[in-house]
């Protein structure tokens, strides 16, 4: 059981949590609760070292970032023992969650979950500290921001859990997000390829490295509501009715930068060479599109997150002599709309449709880009939210996951 940093943000919250983790318990099962941070606890901690240090040094920050998810775990044990279960809690580097050494955005590389079993085995309630673990070094980590989804999943996974329950201020996962298109529905299932393509392109109910993590291990997820009792969505592996609906939601970013260089060589290496520099500079490219003009010069345009669009642009003029780049140029106004379904593998004509439907809108696509389950379109950010309303329409979504809901 996962419970976000929302849910417990006050006292009477973590009374609340305490409740469910108990009647968890007193149902037979034996329970794992990871809590994150108190409500805005995480983004003080970073104000606090900013009112500092301009440039932290990275391990103080893990050691400063990680007290946040220890204080709820103490609070959370203590309100168990109240309600007089047996309930103890456990730092990162405690519960044996090992990763690599780059500190505040560290990778879980290993699980040794000896001391957790062994409480378990005690019949107590074990918690643990979310998004944080530690290196071959015996330093304490984080796994960046969102990382107690992570936690939870992996110790889910090392313990061979029967699920992975993530605990959250929304009730699960739904068609699109509610605050823009009223109509969304919420998802009984999702597959964990979906899952992944929603958190990749904007979908924010869990951490995208968490479902990459369920995905490759197999951990089957329930999001669900911390203060409502319903059944939430359900995250599994892919099973042959999930083909049945060709779009299961709709995700949008709106705050991406598109970046044109052009007049490029038409030869080998030219795109090497400027993945290569932004990749040193850590910009995490998305969809990227080269067109070559009959003249034999290439232009090339990828989106990158609006925030790291100055040192993307950076980049590019650090190779503007050597790759001879005529010109540079960005928009710093876009967004993307992406849909998502594993049925789309198997059914041609979703582009067409998803492309008449934006026609119809006015909506002009500025770059596209595909997998097997997913179509984005990157558009004017004005246009992101109409976007995102019409394709729900046009798809008939709020049906769609009735029906599926009803399988
Ligand atoms: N407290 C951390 C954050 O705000 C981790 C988490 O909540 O998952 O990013
Ligand atoms: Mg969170």
């Amino acid at each position: 059981m996962k419970f976000g940093g929302s849910s417990v943000a006050d006292a009477e919250k973590i009374t609340n949590v305490a409740g469910r983790i108990a009647v968890a318990r007193e149902s037979g099962d034996d329970v794992v609760a990871v809590v994150s941070a108190r409500g805005k606890t995480t983004d003080s901690l970073v104000s606090m070292a900013q009112e500092i240090s301009s440039n932290p040094n990275p391990q103080e920050m893990d050691m400063l970032l990680s007290t946040g998810e220890r204080i709820s775990c103490a609070l959370m044990a203590m309100a168990l023992h109240d309600r007089g279960h047996d309930a103890r809690s456990f730092t990162g580097s405690q519960a044996g969650i090992l990763t690599d050494g780059s500190h505040t955005k560290a990778k879980i590389v290993d699980i040794k979950a000896d001391r957790l079993r062994e409480a378990l085995d005690d019949d107590q309630i074990v918690l643990v500290a979310g998004f944080q673990g530690m290196s071959r070094e015996h330093n304490v980590t984080t796994l960046g921001r969102g990382g107690s989804d992570t936690t939870a999943v992996a110790l889910a996974a090392g313990l061979d859990a029967d699920v992975c329950e993530i605990y959250t201020d929304v009730t699960g996962v739904f068609t699109a997000d509610p605050r823009v298109a009223p109509e969304a529905v919420k998802l009984s299932t999702l597959s964990h390829e979906e899952m992944l393509e929603m958190a990749a392109m904007g979908s924010r109910v869990l951490a995208l490295r968490s479902v990459e993590f369920a995905r490759n291990h197999d951990v089957p997820l329930h999001v669900r509501s911390s203060f409502k009792p319903e059944e939430g969505t359900w995250i599994v592996k892919e099973t042959p009715a999930m083909e049945d609906a060709i779009v299961s939601g709709i995700a949008h970013r709106s705050d991406e930068a598109k970046v044109t260089v052009s007049g490029i060589k038409d030869k080998p290496g030219v795109a090497a060479d400027i993945m290569t520099a932004l990749a040193d500079r850590l910009v995490n490219v998305d969809t990227i599109i080269q067109n070559v003009s009959a003249d034999g010069a290439a232009d090339l345009s990828f989106t990158v997150p609006l925030d790291e669009l100055k040192t993307a642009l950076e980049a590019m003029e650090s190779l503007r002599e050597t790759l001879g780049i005529k010109e540079i140029s960005s928009d710093d106004q876009m967004g993307k709309v992406s849909l998502v379904g594993a049925g789309m593998k198997s059914n041609p004509g979703i582009a067409a449709k998803m492309f008449r439907a934006l026609a119809a809108e006015e909506i002009n696509l500025e770059m596209i880009d595909t997998s097997t389950i997913r179509i984005t379109v990157v558009i004017p950010r004005r246009d992101v939210e109409r976007a995102v309303r019409c394709l729900h329409e046009a798809f008939d979504l709020g049906t769609e996951a009735a029906r599926r809901a009803s399988v």
